[in-house]
């Protein structure tokens, strides 16, 4: 209360020395009464006039919008307007760190990589960040206050909605057509929602493929045991001379083989997965590697087909070895077995304008349809069947070499038609490319052989 006191005697005070001036001025007229008393009055008039002043400004301030400082006014006025702005101003600070946590918080949402959908008690759509906003196809702006069911016409969606139960994800197909919703729904607040979607399209034909997989395995393994144990039945039950022995013993061994194969294909698949990428400053000699890869072709053909290759003096790939070997060897042992005695193989090695260059196999064997070009890597895939078992096939072959060039930075071409041979080609880029220039020290390798005819023969 001490502000009424001061207040009071302000107005005392003022009355006092207004009176005591009025007395002395009257008392010179010989009216100190009325000096005495009109000089009480003029001063605290004055007082009270200059504090409805001050008041005035400060309602003026307050009913204004607030901006700026309220008067600077000594006194009562002063310390009101300074006590209210100071208020105002506290206010405004928690207010702005409030938006600026909320900020915060909704691109928190927004970075979110799965979608963030939140919903009303009424099912309305009240906020979505725009990984949701790609899921569920909506527009966020034009979209807000609709109900979400009108929008997202999924029948499952709805259906979960409705049920209340939310302990298990719905899956369903976004509206898009073709993209795998895996959506969560939580309950929080007045019986507000939200709800997590996340896109498990690749997930969903990965586990699709995993189970292709394990299945095609299952089968290829069944059929050469079931041969066997059918062989071994026989060979316990019948009474089989020296000559069927042995016939039924190599039968029995070229199933054994078979499957000794598959799994190596499988290892190796397995391996080509798992292992880190092959160093990109490792160089592998192509000379070497032609040699080898030739050699290996020649012993398949047993003399059957005409196997040739270019020179490669002086280049070299940066990468594994064994990878680079086992992707050129799936090719010329593909070209072997699928091209009728007598054909032309051959090996070339093509630099490219670019700093590339691509290693590619041409055979003049029964060629390729078109339709099957795109799926010759998948992993199984056969063309012909029948001709793959017959020749030790696995199917995984191709499959084998498009893991190789993928973990080498490169890619594999097909060229195909059925009556015109076929040509396949590993292109590698130009950081895995190397000519052996003056002043590099060379690559380890062998010098090229057996060159024969030019290097788009066919
Ligand atoms: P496979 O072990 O059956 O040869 P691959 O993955 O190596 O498996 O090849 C897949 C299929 O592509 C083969 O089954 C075959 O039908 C076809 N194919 C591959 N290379 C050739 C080729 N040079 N000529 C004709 N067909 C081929």
């Amino acid at each position: 209360m001490s502000w009424v006191a001061t207040r009071v005697l302000a107005v005392l005070g003022a009355g006092g020395a207004g009176a005591l001036a009025g007395l002395l001025v009257g008392g010179l007229n010989d009216l100190p009464r009325v000096g005495a008393v009109a000089g009480a009055v003029l001063a605290i008039g004055a007082v009270v006039g200059r504090d409805a002043w001050r008041g005035r400004r400060l309602l003026k301030w307050l009913r204004g919008s607030l901006d700026g400082s309220a008067p600077r006014d000594a006194g009562f006025w002063g310390e009101v307007g300074y006590r209210v702005e100071k208020g105002l101003k506290a206010r405004e600070r928690r207010a702005e760190a409030e938006r600026e946590r909320l900020a915060q918080f909704l691109s928190a949402m927004e970075a979110s990589p799965n979608g963030v959908l939140l919903i009303d008690a009424d099912e309305q759509i009240d906020w979505c960040n725009s990984v949701a906003a790609l899921h569920f196809d909506l527009q966020p702006d034009r979209d807000r206050r609709q109900r979400v069911t009108n929008l997202v016409r999924s029948p499952a969606f709805k259906a979960h909605l409705d049920a209340g139960r939310w302990q298990e994800p719905v899956v369903f197909v976004a509206p898009d057509g073709h993209t795998t919703l895996s959506v969560v729904v939580r309950q929080y607040g007045d019986g507000l929602k939200l709800v997590l979607s996340q896109d498990i399209t690749e997930r969903e034909r990965h586990e699709a493929m995993r189970r292709d997989f394990v299945a095609n395995v299952s089968h290829e393994i069944r059929s050469p045991l079931t041969v066997l144990s059918g062989f071994v039945e026989s060979m316990a039950t019948l009474p089989l001379d020296a000559a069927e022995r042995q016939r039924v013993l190599a039968l029995m061994g070229q199933q054994t083989e078979r499957m000794k194969t598959l799994v190596a294909d499988l290892l190796t698949l397995a391996q080509l997965e798992g292992s880190p990428r092959p160093a990109p400053d490792r160089w592998v000699a192509l000379p070497a590697l032609f040699e080898q890869a030739l050699a290996d072709a020649r012993a398949l053909s047993g003399g059957h087909h005409h196997v040739s290759a270019t020179v490669v003096d002086g280049w070299a790939l940066a990468g594994s070895e064994s990878e680079l070997l086992s992707a050129v060897g799936n090719l010329l042992s593909n070209a072997v077995r699928y091209t009728p005695d007598g054909g032309r193989i051959r090996l070339n090695w093509l630099p490219r304008a670019d700093g590339g260059g691509a290693v590619e196999v041409v055979d003049t064997g029964p060629g390729i349809a078109r339709e099957h070009l795109p799926r010759l890597t998948e992993r199984f895939y056969r063309v012909d069947g029948s001709r793959s078992r017959e020749t030790g096939g696995t199917g995984l072959g191709l499959s084998i070499v498009k893991h190789v060039m993928q973990r080498h930075g490169g890619a594999i071409e097909v060229d195909s038609a059925p009556g015109a041979g076929s040509t396949f080609r590993l292109v590698f880029p130009p950081a895995r490319v190397r000519r052996d220039a003056p002043g590099l020290p060379p690559v380890q390798g062998g010098p090229m052989l057996n060159v024969a005819g030019d290097a788009t023969a066919r």
